[in-house]
Protein backbone atom coordinates (compact mmCIF):
# COMPACT_ATOMS: atom_id res chain seq x y z
CA UNK A 1 0.00 0.00 0.00
CA UNK A 2 1.49 3.42 -1.06
CA UNK A 3 0.40 5.87 1.92
CA UNK A 4 1.81 8.80 0.63
CA UNK A 5 -0.34 9.05 -2.11
CA UNK A 6 -3.35 11.41 -0.63
CA UNK A 7 -0.94 13.97 -0.36
CA UNK A 8 -0.90 16.56 -3.03
CA UNK A 9 1.99 18.31 -4.94
CA UNK A 10 1.39 21.54 -3.90
CA UNK A 11 5.38 23.08 -4.68
CA UNK A 12 6.44 23.73 -8.18
CA UNK A 13 7.88 20.59 -9.36
CA UNK A 14 10.69 22.95 -10.91
CA UNK A 15 11.39 24.27 -7.06
CA UNK A 16 12.23 21.00 -6.13
CA UNK A 17 14.29 20.15 -8.81
CA UNK A 18 16.38 23.23 -8.24
CA UNK A 19 16.90 22.53 -4.47
CA UNK A 20 17.69 19.08 -5.18
CA UNK A 21 19.93 20.14 -7.56
CA UNK A 22 22.10 22.65 -5.60
CA UNK A 23 22.25 20.36 -2.47
CA UNK A 24 23.40 17.42 -4.97
CA UNK A 25 26.13 20.00 -5.90
CA UNK A 26 26.99 21.76 -2.58
CA UNK A 27 29.44 20.58 0.03
CA UNK A 28 29.76 23.09 2.67
CA UNK A 29 26.23 23.97 3.78
CA UNK A 30 24.53 26.40 6.28
CA UNK A 31 21.13 26.83 7.71
CA UNK A 32 19.95 29.88 9.13
CA UNK A 33 16.04 30.53 10.99
CA UNK A 34 14.70 33.53 12.24
CA UNK A 35 15.66 35.60 15.87
CA UNK A 36 14.24 34.40 18.75
CA UNK A 37 13.41 30.82 17.09
CA UNK A 38 10.51 29.01 17.61
CA UNK A 39 9.63 25.27 17.54
CA UNK A 40 9.02 25.05 13.96
CA UNK A 41 11.94 27.41 13.19
CA UNK A 42 14.54 24.96 15.11
CA UNK A 43 12.51 21.77 14.10
CA UNK A 44 12.48 22.64 10.58
CA UNK A 45 16.32 23.48 10.49
CA UNK A 46 17.28 20.35 12.63
CA UNK A 47 15.11 18.10 10.19
CA UNK A 48 16.83 19.33 7.63
CA UNK A 49 20.04 19.34 9.00
CA UNK A 50 19.66 15.72 9.72
CA UNK A 51 18.43 14.85 6.41
CA UNK A 52 21.97 16.60 4.38
CA UNK A 53 24.29 15.23 7.19
CA UNK A 54 22.99 11.40 6.43
CA UNK A 55 24.01 12.66 2.48
CA UNK A 56 27.32 13.27 3.64
CA UNK A 57 27.07 16.71 3.66
CA UNK A 58 29.13 19.51 6.09
CA UNK A 59 26.27 21.25 7.46
CA UNK A 60 25.49 23.32 10.49
CA UNK A 61 22.35 25.60 11.65
CA UNK A 62 23.06 28.64 12.33
CA UNK A 63 20.84 31.10 14.73
CA UNK A 64 20.80 34.75 15.63
CA UNK A 65 20.59 34.35 19.00
CA UNK A 66 18.71 31.58 22.28
CA UNK A 67 16.57 28.97 21.88
CA UNK A 68 13.83 27.93 24.29
CA UNK A 69 14.87 25.33 26.25
CA UNK A 70 11.84 23.07 25.54
CA UNK A 71 13.16 22.35 22.19
CA UNK A 72 16.93 21.53 23.64
CA UNK A 73 15.64 17.70 23.42
CA UNK A 74 15.73 17.74 19.69
CA UNK A 75 18.18 15.65 18.40
CA UNK A 76 21.05 18.07 16.99
CA UNK A 77 19.72 20.79 19.26
CA UNK A 78 23.28 21.16 21.28
CA UNK A 79 25.54 21.51 18.09
CA UNK A 80 23.24 24.63 16.61
CA UNK A 81 25.57 27.75 16.86
CA UNK A 82 24.07 30.53 18.42
CA UNK A 83 25.56 34.03 16.05
CA UNK A 84 24.99 36.52 18.85
CA UNK A 85 27.19 34.35 21.25
CA UNK A 86 30.19 33.67 18.31
CA UNK A 87 29.59 36.48 15.68
CA UNK A 88 32.93 35.93 14.06
CA UNK A 89 32.30 32.55 13.52
CA UNK A 90 29.11 32.80 11.97
CA UNK A 91 30.28 34.93 9.66
CA UNK A 92 32.91 32.64 8.95
CA UNK A 93 30.84 30.03 7.99
CA UNK A 94 28.63 31.99 6.03
CA UNK A 95 30.88 33.75 3.86
CA UNK A 96 32.38 29.93 3.04
CA UNK A 97 29.49 28.06 2.63
CA UNK A 98 28.37 27.00 -0.96
CA UNK A 99 24.86 26.88 -0.06
CA UNK A 100 22.62 29.07 2.44
CA UNK A 101 19.13 28.02 3.35
CA UNK A 102 16.40 30.52 5.08
CA UNK A 103 14.32 28.98 7.03
CA UNK A 104 10.61 29.82 8.41
CA UNK A 105 11.50 33.68 7.54
CA UNK A 106 10.84 36.00 4.76
CA UNK A 107 13.16 38.34 4.66
CA UNK A 108 16.83 38.80 5.77
CA UNK A 109 15.81 41.28 8.40
CA UNK A 110 14.52 38.72 10.27
CA UNK A 111 17.71 37.43 11.29
CA UNK A 112 18.77 40.58 12.75
CA UNK A 113 22.62 41.14 12.95
CA UNK A 114 22.85 38.24 11.14
CA UNK A 115 21.61 39.48 7.53
CA UNK A 116 24.44 41.30 6.76
CA UNK A 117 26.50 38.22 6.25
CA UNK A 118 23.73 36.61 5.01
CA UNK A 119 23.61 39.16 2.38
CA UNK A 120 27.18 39.41 1.25
CA UNK A 121 27.79 36.02 1.46
CA UNK A 122 28.68 34.46 -2.17
CA UNK A 123 26.66 31.15 -1.55
CA UNK A 124 23.47 30.12 -3.32
CA UNK A 125 20.75 30.59 -1.05
CA UNK A 126 17.34 28.65 -0.76
CA UNK A 127 14.34 29.95 0.96
CA UNK A 128 12.04 27.67 2.30
CA UNK A 129 9.03 29.34 4.08
CA UNK A 130 5.59 29.84 5.15
CA UNK A 131 5.14 33.58 5.46
CA UNK A 132 3.58 35.91 3.23
CA UNK A 133 5.83 38.21 0.75
CA UNK A 134 9.25 36.93 0.50
CA UNK A 135 12.32 38.80 -0.36
CA UNK A 136 14.00 38.88 -3.44
CA UNK A 137 17.71 37.80 -2.52
CA UNK A 138 17.30 34.22 -2.88
CA UNK A 139 18.24 31.79 -5.73
CA UNK A 140 15.34 29.46 -4.87
CA UNK A 141 12.31 30.45 -3.59
CA UNK A 142 9.74 28.28 -1.67
CA UNK A 143 7.22 30.18 -0.56
CA UNK A 144 3.63 28.61 0.15
CA UNK A 145 2.03 30.79 2.51
CA UNK A 146 -1.01 28.56 2.54
CA UNK A 147 1.11 25.85 4.59
CA UNK A 148 0.58 25.97 8.50
CA UNK A 149 3.89 25.49 9.23
CA UNK A 150 7.28 25.72 8.02
CA UNK A 151 7.88 22.10 9.20
CA UNK A 152 5.21 20.61 6.85
CA UNK A 153 6.79 22.53 3.72
CA UNK A 154 10.16 20.84 4.63
CA UNK A 155 7.91 16.97 4.75
CA UNK A 156 6.14 17.72 1.39
CA UNK A 157 9.23 19.44 -0.16
CA UNK A 158 11.07 16.06 0.79
CA UNK A 159 7.97 13.48 -0.53
CA UNK A 160 7.90 15.43 -3.78
CA UNK A 161 11.57 15.48 -4.17
CA UNK A 162 11.44 11.47 -3.39
CA UNK A 163 13.27 11.11 -0.80
CA UNK A 164 10.24 9.79 1.72
CA UNK A 165 12.66 7.06 2.54
CA UNK A 166 15.22 9.14 3.71
CA UNK A 167 13.17 10.49 6.30
CA UNK A 168 14.10 8.80 9.54
CA UNK A 169 12.63 8.87 12.88
CA UNK A 170 14.69 11.78 14.04
CA UNK A 171 14.30 13.82 11.25
CA UNK A 172 10.05 12.70 11.85
CA UNK A 173 10.12 14.04 15.19
CA UNK A 174 11.58 17.41 14.31
CA UNK A 175 8.68 18.02 11.50
CA UNK A 176 6.33 16.65 14.31
CA UNK A 177 7.48 19.39 16.63
CA UNK A 178 7.78 22.20 14.32
CA UNK A 179 4.34 21.21 13.16
CA UNK A 180 2.61 20.81 16.49
CA UNK A 181 4.57 24.12 18.11
CA UNK A 182 3.35 26.51 15.22
CA UNK A 183 -0.44 25.48 15.14
CA UNK A 184 -0.57 25.46 19.46
CA UNK A 185 -0.52 21.66 19.60
CA UNK A 186 -3.07 22.07 16.08
CA UNK A 187 -5.71 24.05 17.69
CA UNK A 188 -5.31 26.88 15.45
CA UNK A 189 -4.72 27.57 11.86
CA UNK A 190 -4.71 23.54 11.35
CA UNK A 191 -7.67 22.16 9.41
CA UNK A 192 -6.40 21.05 6.35
CA UNK A 193 -6.81 17.19 6.11
CA UNK A 194 -3.61 16.59 4.50
CA UNK A 195 -1.86 18.06 7.59
CA UNK A 196 -3.56 14.95 9.16
CA UNK A 197 -2.32 12.71 6.86
CA UNK A 198 1.50 13.68 6.80
CA UNK A 199 0.98 13.33 10.54
CA UNK A 200 0.10 9.84 9.90
CA UNK A 201 3.52 9.27 7.42
CA UNK A 202 5.18 10.41 10.54
CA UNK A 203 3.88 8.03 12.93
CA UNK A 204 5.02 5.25 10.87
CA UNK A 205 8.53 6.60 11.04
CA UNK A 206 7.83 5.78 15.16
CA UNK A 207 7.40 8.89 16.22
CA UNK A 208 5.85 8.90 19.52
CA UNK A 209 3.72 12.08 19.04
CA UNK A 210 2.41 11.91 22.85
CA UNK A 211 5.74 12.44 24.13
CA UNK A 212 6.56 14.80 22.23
CA UNK A 213 3.75 17.13 22.98
CA UNK A 214 4.89 16.44 27.19
CA UNK A 215 8.70 17.69 26.10
CA UNK A 216 7.68 20.86 24.77
CA UNK A 217 4.46 21.77 26.84
CA UNK A 218 5.24 20.08 30.34
CA UNK A 219 8.39 21.80 30.48
CA UNK A 220 7.74 24.42 32.79
CA UNK A 221 10.38 24.97 35.51
CA UNK A 222 8.49 26.80 38.76
CA UNK A 223 9.63 30.17 38.23
CA UNK A 224 8.36 30.34 34.77
CA UNK A 225 5.00 28.91 35.91
CA UNK A 226 4.81 31.06 39.00
CA UNK A 227 5.48 34.21 36.63
CA UNK A 228 2.70 33.14 34.70
CA UNK A 229 -0.12 32.96 37.24
CA UNK A 230 1.55 36.40 38.71
CA UNK A 231 1.45 38.02 34.92
CA UNK A 232 -2.44 36.91 34.74
CA UNK A 233 -3.20 38.05 38.21
CA UNK A 234 -1.25 41.48 38.07
CA UNK A 235 -0.69 42.27 34.48
CA UNK A 236 -3.60 41.86 32.49
CA UNK A 237 -6.01 44.74 31.03
CA UNK A 238 -9.70 42.94 29.16
CA UNK A 239 -11.25 45.46 26.72
CA UNK A 240 -14.27 43.94 26.07
CA UNK A 241 -16.01 45.91 24.31
CA UNK A 242 -13.21 45.45 22.11
CA UNK A 243 -13.34 41.16 22.47
CA UNK A 244 -9.10 42.32 23.27
CA UNK A 245 -6.80 41.53 26.20
CA UNK A 246 -3.54 42.85 27.20
CA UNK A 247 -0.90 41.21 29.16
CA UNK A 248 2.54 42.30 30.00
CA UNK A 249 5.95 42.15 31.82
CA UNK A 250 8.87 44.28 32.78
CA UNK A 251 11.99 43.97 33.00
CA UNK A 252 11.59 44.06 36.93
CA UNK A 253 8.68 41.70 36.52
CA UNK A 254 11.06 39.43 34.52
CA UNK A 255 14.07 39.49 37.03
CA UNK A 256 12.13 38.55 39.82
CA UNK A 257 11.02 35.26 38.88
CA UNK A 258 15.14 35.16 36.92
CA UNK A 259 13.50 34.52 33.66
CA UNK A 260 15.22 34.54 30.79
CA UNK A 261 14.12 35.55 27.26
CA UNK A 262 11.79 32.41 25.55
CA UNK A 263 11.03 31.75 29.08
CA UNK A 264 7.60 33.75 28.46
CA UNK A 265 7.07 31.69 24.72
CA UNK A 266 3.48 31.34 24.49
CA UNK A 267 2.33 33.51 27.50
CA UNK A 268 0.32 35.83 24.91
CA UNK A 269 -2.18 32.72 23.98
CA UNK A 270 -3.33 32.78 27.76
CA UNK A 271 -6.44 35.24 27.31
CA UNK A 272 -7.74 33.72 24.54
CA UNK A 273 -8.98 31.07 26.93
CA UNK A 274 -11.42 34.08 28.31
CA UNK A 275 -14.74 33.78 26.42
CA UNK A 276 -14.93 36.43 23.63
CA UNK A 277 -11.91 37.37 23.95
CA UNK A 278 -10.21 37.13 19.80
CA UNK A 279 -7.17 39.28 20.20
CA UNK A 280 -4.50 39.10 22.47
CA UNK A 281 -1.32 40.98 22.74
CA UNK A 282 2.05 40.29 25.34
CA UNK A 283 4.35 43.12 25.49
CA UNK A 284 7.86 42.66 26.93
CA UNK A 285 10.42 44.21 27.99
CA UNK A 286 13.67 43.17 26.61
CA UNK A 287 17.26 44.27 26.28
CA UNK A 288 17.17 47.39 24.91
CA UNK A 289 13.70 47.22 22.63
CA UNK A 290 9.98 46.01 23.73
CA UNK A 291 9.44 43.30 22.26
CA UNK A 292 5.52 42.43 21.24
CA UNK A 293 3.30 39.35 20.10
CA UNK A 294 0.15 38.98 19.09
CA UNK A 295 -2.54 36.10 18.83
CA UNK A 296 -6.01 36.32 17.09
CA UNK A 297 -8.77 34.09 16.62
CA UNK A 298 -11.37 33.72 13.70
CA UNK A 299 -10.26 36.04 11.04
CA UNK A 300 -8.93 39.27 12.58
CA UNK A 301 -5.38 40.14 10.79
CA UNK A 302 -3.55 40.46 13.98
CA UNK A 303 -0.78 40.79 11.79
CA UNK A 304 -2.38 43.87 10.22
CA UNK A 305 -2.29 45.37 13.14
CA UNK A 306 1.24 44.73 14.11
CA UNK A 307 2.11 46.40 10.66
CA UNK A 308 -0.14 49.46 11.11
CA UNK A 309 1.14 50.63 14.84
CA UNK A 310 4.48 48.66 15.59
CA UNK A 311 6.34 48.12 11.82
CA UNK A 312 6.05 44.15 12.24
CA UNK A 313 4.55 41.62 10.84
CA UNK A 314 3.55 37.68 10.52
CA UNK A 315 0.53 35.74 10.06
CA UNK A 316 -2.95 36.50 10.07
CA UNK A 317 -3.59 35.05 13.13
CA UNK A 318 -0.10 35.35 15.05
CA UNK A 319 2.25 37.96 15.21
CA UNK A 320 5.02 40.36 16.07
CA UNK A 321 6.24 43.58 16.46
CA UNK A 322 8.70 45.66 17.95
CA UNK A 323 9.05 48.83 19.58
CA UNK A 324 11.62 50.88 20.45
CA UNK A 325 11.25 53.16 23.73
CA UNK A 326 9.44 52.59 27.10
CA UNK A 327 7.39 49.77 28.07
CA UNK A 328 4.26 52.53 29.01
CA UNK A 329 4.85 54.34 25.49
CA UNK A 330 3.98 50.59 23.76
CA UNK A 331 1.03 50.11 25.97
CA UNK A 332 -0.53 53.18 24.96
CA UNK A 333 0.16 52.97 21.10
CA UNK A 334 -1.57 49.66 21.56
CA UNK A 335 -4.44 51.33 23.22
CA UNK A 336 -4.84 53.62 20.98
CA UNK A 337 -4.50 51.14 18.17
CA UNK A 338 -7.38 49.12 19.61
CA UNK A 339 -9.33 52.01 19.55
CA UNK A 340 -9.00 52.26 15.56
CA UNK A 341 -9.93 47.93 15.04
CA UNK A 342 -12.57 47.93 18.03
CA UNK A 343 -15.18 48.19 15.27
CA UNK A 344 -14.01 46.11 13.38
CA UNK A 345 -13.31 43.54 15.96
CA UNK A 346 -16.64 43.36 17.47
CA UNK A 347 -17.62 42.86 13.85
CA UNK A 348 -15.44 39.71 13.53
CA UNK A 349 -16.46 38.35 17.44
CA UNK A 350 -20.45 38.91 15.80
CA UNK A 351 -20.02 36.72 13.13
CA UNK A 352 -20.72 32.82 13.33
P1 LIG B 1 6.08 35.42 18.21
O1 LIG B 1 4.93 36.13 18.85
O2 LIG B 1 5.99 33.94 18.41
O3 LIG B 1 7.39 36.02 18.58
O4 LIG B 1 5.95 35.65 16.66
C1 LIG B 1 4.87 35.16 15.93
C2 LIG B 1 5.10 35.40 14.46
O5 LIG B 1 5.09 36.80 14.23
C3 LIG B 1 6.45 34.93 13.97
O6 LIG B 1 6.36 33.62 13.49
C4 LIG B 1 6.75 35.90 12.86
O7 LIG B 1 6.07 35.49 11.71
C5 LIG B 1 6.07 37.17 13.29
N1 LIG B 1 6.93 38.18 13.94
C6 LIG B 1 7.34 38.20 15.23
N2 LIG B 1 8.06 39.30 15.48
C7 LIG B 1 8.11 40.00 14.34
C8 LIG B 1 8.71 41.26 13.96
O8 LIG B 1 9.33 41.96 14.75
N3 LIG B 1 8.52 41.63 12.67
C9 LIG B 1 7.82 40.89 11.77
N4 LIG B 1 7.69 41.35 10.51
N5 LIG B 1 7.25 39.73 12.08
C10 LIG B 1 7.39 39.28 13.35
MN1 LIG C 1 6.70 28.97 11.25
Amino acid sequence: MNFTQTISDIISPHEVHQVMHLIDTSHRIVITAHLSPDGDAIGSSLALYHFLQNKGKEVRVIVPNAFPAFLKWMDGATDIDIYEYKPRAGQYHLYNADLIFSIDYNIPKRVGDMAYALGRSKAKKILIDHHPQPGTIFDVTVSYPQVSSCAELMFRLLLQADKYDEITQTIAECIYCGMMTDTGGFTFNSSDPETYAIISLLLRKGIDKDAIYSKVYHNNNEDRFRMLGFMLSERMEIFPEAHAALVWLSKEDQSKYNINKGDSEGFVNYPLHIKNIIFSTFIREDDGMIKLSFRSQKSFPCNEFANDFFGGGGHLSASGGEYHGKIEEAIEIFKRGLKEYEGRLREIEAQK
